[in-house]
């Protein structure tokens, strides 16, 4: 079936979609995604293409089985299928509510979801552990229904776990544009951190020749104008611009596909909220990955747009770990993984030289391949306003002191090279965080 909002996802789920430029052939792993303004009758034939006669179970939450899971349950118990249905009372995605899952799920061949992340996560994994296969309902636009990765908490950590994907990914957008208006701002968020990880993953392949890949950016390419001109509509009940967030969203989450990293969609934005999920503790003020995720977007693009539309380049130092202030702050597991993640990206002299030659040099032709990929922030500002999406600390609920922390010392929790290394190898990141990032 052909989704009246697929574009070029209906090419990638076909295998015909060629990327400009390279000539290249690409399919994904997904066996279908369908976004239509409505599923309403069509359940069955979705499910059954991926599933064939398999015996089925529907898991969903009290809240999504109301908006969506009774309706899918309906639908394939009146097509003839062998179905049952587990609606969990206390979804939660930890070690314990996966096997809660896989205990309420016995029986069934094929696990069809119904829900949004918890839900989606959970029955991910827990079908992954079980060996299983399954596909999903979204009850909201979200880049983790596209993705081959469930994030889990173990005894109160959270971690991404590299799983299995979902076979069929459905949206039914009269049922997306009724979630909260929460829901989507947070998925927006989530898709326009593109400006900010494109550049930090750009510029460490300039500086530092590691892997890099056009191919997510040519896909979001398609759409990103018209979504950040738009970004109000799709908070208003608009099904053509929630279709397009939805879309865009999937492809976000289909960035690992083609790269085989999340790094297309994920750096120094996301390590700022990594970095909350993981100290913040008791004052976790209870955000979601994707309103954390905007706020430290909008940090991200200030500082991004700050150092690359300078006339002058920075002036690089070595990198200075401080092992004995980490291990004050962090305890000693965490400051030597610290220490050794930022030691795969750590400068010497020789690499700060390098770096500052090549700045001398090169600094307009540097900074000039960013002109078309860095959303200024006035505008990146403007739309995410627009959208509905939270922009300072204070709008997450986050301590000032603990938000400066976060953009001063996310940079050493993870080996991806970001402007956060060059701010603050280069002696500014301190004041700019002082600043209120
Ligand atoms: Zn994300």
């Amino acid at each position: 079936m052909a989704s009246q909002y697929g574009g070029v996802i209906d090419e990638l789920v076909s295998g015909e979609w060629v990327e400009p430029g390279t000539g290249k052939r690409y399919s994904i792993p997904p066996d279908d995604i369908v976004i239509a303004r409505t599923l309403d009758g069509a359940e069955s034939g979705l499910v059954t293409k991926q599933h064939g006669d398999k015996s089925l179970i529907v898991v969903s939450d009290p809240f999504t089985h109301e908006a969506l899971g009774k309706r899918v349950y309906a639908a394939l118990k009146n097509a003839g299928h062998n179905v049952s249905e587990f609606v969990w009372q206390t979804p939660k995605c930890s070690e314990e509510g996966v096997t809660q899952v896989q205990q309420g799920t016995k029986g069934a061949d094929v696990m069809i979801a119904v829900g949004s992340g918890t839900i989606n996560d959970s029955v991910k994994y827990a079908s992954y552990l079980d060996g299983r296969e399954y596909s999903v309902f979204a009850t909201s636009p979200m880049n983790a229904f596209t993705t081959n990765t469930a994030s889990v908490s173990f005894g109160g950590f959270k971690k991404s776990i590299t799983c299995h994907g979902a076979k069929g990914i459905f949206f039914d957008l009269s049922v997306l544009a009724q979630c909260p208006k929460r829901l989507m701002s947070a998925a927006y968020a989530d898709v326009i951190c593109r400006t900010t990880a494109q550049v930090d993953w750009l510029m460490s392949n300039l500086l530092f020749q590691t892997p890099y890949a056009e191919t997510p950016y040519t896909l979001l390419a398609y759409d990103e104008d018209l979504m950040v001109d738009n970004a109000s509509a799709m908070l208003e009940g608009d099904i053509d611009a929630l279709g397009m967030l939805t879309r865009i969203s999937a492809i976000m989450g289909l960035g690992t596909s083609f790269t085989q990293t999340t790094h297309s969609g994920s750096m120094a934005e996301h390590m700022i909220s990594h970095y909350i999920d993981m100290f913040s503790g008791e004052n976790h003020p209870g955000t979601s990955h994707g309103e954390q995720v905007g706020v430290a977007t909008v940090t991200m693009s200030k500082l991004q747009n700050m150092i690359l539309r300078s006339d002058t380049p920075p002036v690089m130092s070595p990198t200075v770990i401080s092992e004995p202030t980490l291990l004050k702050k962090y305890g000693a597991e965490m400051a030597a993984t610290m220490t050794e993640q930022t030691g795969i990206k750590a400068l010497d002299a020789a690499k700060a030289d390098k770096l500052n030659q090549y700045f001398s040099d090169n600094w307009a032709e540097f900074r000039g391949r960013f002109d078309t990929i860095m959303l200024p922030f006035e505008r990146l500002e403007k739309s995410m306003r627009a959208a509905g999406c939270q922009i300072t600390h204070n709008d997450l609920g986050v301590d000032r002191n603990f938000y400066r922390e976060a953009v001063c010392d996310a940079r050493y929790i993870r080996d991806r090279f970001t402007m956060l290394d060059i701010a603050g190898d280069s002696g500014q990141l301190q004041a700019f965080a002082d600043n209120g990032g």
